[in-house]
Parts: structure tokens; sequence; C-alpha cells
């Protein structure tokens, strides 16, 4: 491990303002960046602790209800998994969480810490291999003709084919979360669909200015009790997603009247699949209408040597969870 500085913040402005300095990074819970540090594929000049944020109530709420969802970005993956009104109104939101990691990664783990973690490619974690966009720009891919199993078969590029390892954030796509943030230039809000990039420049991975926070995530009111996060592994006790399905539905009379869909470990960032949305939309739902959806999701997909399982094993995890989704019994 390189050299650096290290500090405690002790509230949000002030992690902001340390957080200028180029080189700077947050640490939160620490189970991605200080695991990137020692393998030297992290290297910040400037370690900003931000342990102390989860006490300041705004930063670590968790409001769940008919009225939305407000979670802080300091609230720990457990404690949201484990909240009784996020279980109740976005059972989505709370399987994502329960799926991911192990128990005590998600005591440690904080949301804005999730969905900020890095891809698992394996050429990207082991710096012996030269070749890596999104490590070492300008040096190529060493997955494209490499092993590749693992890797991503939708929004990928020339440029780089690895896989978003997230389960919350498909999550958060799938319901129009927005997120919140904090900077050097006073505080703002976007779409969640717009905080992680494509593929053109890998290196580049969100659209977060140096320096910026993540403070919060909201989801807007909405029926979303009807709704799973079905997650496809290697091994079940605990591994990232091979492939999984983020789904809601609201149904009258059995005719989808909204349809979200959002797709993990398939894809290089956080994946909405809207042309399979409005494929069910207006329309009485079925097995047979959810096969079409999924394969319209995964229209588009580009596959490499090892992956290509990817494709059906991703729509049948769609197909299982919408027929799932559609088949629950709601009260009231
Ligand atoms: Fe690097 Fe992306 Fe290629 Fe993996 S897939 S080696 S992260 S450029």
């Amino acid at each position: 491990m390189r050299p650096f500085t290290f500090e405690r913040a002790a509230d949000a402005p002030a992690a902001v303002r340390s957080g200028r300095s180029e080189g700077a990074r947050y640490l939160a819970g620490g189970t991605t960046l200080l695991d990137l540090m020692k393998l030297d594929v992290e290297r910040p000049a400037r370690l900003i602790d931000t342990s102390a944020l989860a006490r300041d109530p705004a930063l670590a709420r968790i409001e769940a209800g008919e009225r939305g969802l407000r979670l802080g970005a300091f609230a720990h993956m457990a404690a949201v998994a484990d909240d009784a009104g996020v279980k109740r109104h976005f059972p989505l939101v709370q399987q994502s969480l329960a799926l991911a990691a192990s128990a005590q990664l998600r005591n440690m783990a904080t949301l804005g810490g999730n969905v900020l973690q890095r891809t698992r490619c394996p050429y990207f974690r082991d710096t012996s291999y030269e070749a890596c966009n999104k490590r070492n720009p300008g040096s190529g891919c060493a997955a494209i003709d490499g092993h590749n199993r693992l890797h991503a078969v939708l929004g990928v590029s020339d440029a780089c084919i690895a896989s978003y390892p997230g389960d919350f954030a498909q999550a958060m796509i799938a319901l129009d979360a927005q997120v919140q943030i904090a900077g050097s230039g006073g505080a703002r809000t976007i779409r969640f669909a717009d905080l992680h990039r494509g593929p053109e420049e890998p290196a580049r991975e969100t659209n977060l200015r140096q320096g910026e926070l993540i403070t919060g995530f909201t989801v807007p009111a909405g029926d979303f009790r009807r709704s799973m996060y079905l997650k496809v592994r290697d091994r079940q006790s605990y591994a990232f997603a091979t492939a999984s399905a983020a789904v809601a539905l609201r149904l009258e009379n059995d005719v989808v009247r909204d349809a979200r869909i959002a797709l993990g470990g398939v894809a290089y960032r956080p994946w909405r699949a809207e042309a399979a949305e409005q494929m069910l939309e207006g329309k009485p739902f079925s097995e047979t209408l959810a096969r079409q959806a999924a394969a319209r999701a995964f229209a588009g997909a580009k596959t490499h040597e090892h992956n290509g399982f990817k494709v059906a094993l991703g729509q049948e995890t769609l197909v299982r969870a919408l027929v799932e989704t559609a088949r629950m019994e709601i009260a009231g």
C-alpha cells in the first residue's frame, strides 16, 4: 500500500472542504476502497474518513412509507434491509440489500459507498495485467480476448466490457430514484439514472465531480409492494450477481399499468430495461408476454467467448421475476 494522509471529517461540510483537493477520496465503510488500495488499484493521496457522518440523523435516515422512500447515504446496508417500513413498502429495495454481500459487510457498508463500488473484473483488480482501460486508460482491455465469463453483455464497448457489481443500484434505477449530492459548489440532485456513466471512458465511472459527496437517495411516492429482486449467482451464500432482475409491477385486473425493470450482473452500469417495460404496459400479463419482454430486454446484447450464456440466463431470471411478481398476493 502506498503512503497517504488520513483525516477524519466531523461533518459533511468539513468532508466536502477536504475532498476538493486532487487525489482525495472518501472512506465510509471501507469495504471496497481498502481492498483496492491493498491491491494497488486505488492510490489516493488523501483519505477522508467520513464514518462520523453516520451520526447525523439526516445522513443516516431511513424513512419508508406511502409518501415515498428517503434514505441517508450513510445509513448502513443492514439497517435499511432490516427496516420494517422498507420491507413493507419497498420489498425490492429490501431484497436488493439483504441479498448483497455478507452480513459482516452489510453491517459496515453504507448506501453511498455501495452504489460507487467498482467492478470485479479480475484484470482490473490485478495490476500485473497491463491492459485495462479502466485502471490504465488507453492500454486496451485484457478481458475482451481473455476470461470473460462474468463480464457484461449489455451497454458494453470495445473499450470495456466490465459488469457493474451492485444490487441496490438496480432497485434505485428501477424506481426512478434521485440522488442528493453535496459539493463545494452547493447541493444538487440528479436522477439515479444519471449517476453512472457508460463505457466510452472506462476510468470515469460516475458523473460526480471531484469532492462531491452523495448524501441521500429518494424514491417518489408510489405503490411498489408488488416488487422483488431476484439474484442468480454461482454461490448462493455469498457472491456477486451472475444475473439479476429488479421488478415492480402495478396491475389492474391482470393488465399491466406500470412496469419497472432493471437488470444486474449483465450490464456495464445499472441497467433500466425500458423497452421491456413498454412491451408489458397496457397488456394482460402472461408468461408468454414476460418472455417477449425478456427477449426485448436483451435484443442489443453483445457477447464474447465465455459469456454468451448470460443472455439466456438473464432472460430466464427476468421471466421468473416477472411471473413471481405478478402472482404476489397484495393485501388491501
Ligand atoms: Fe479493464 Fe474493463 Fe477490460 Fe476489465 S473489462 S480489463 S475493467 S477495460
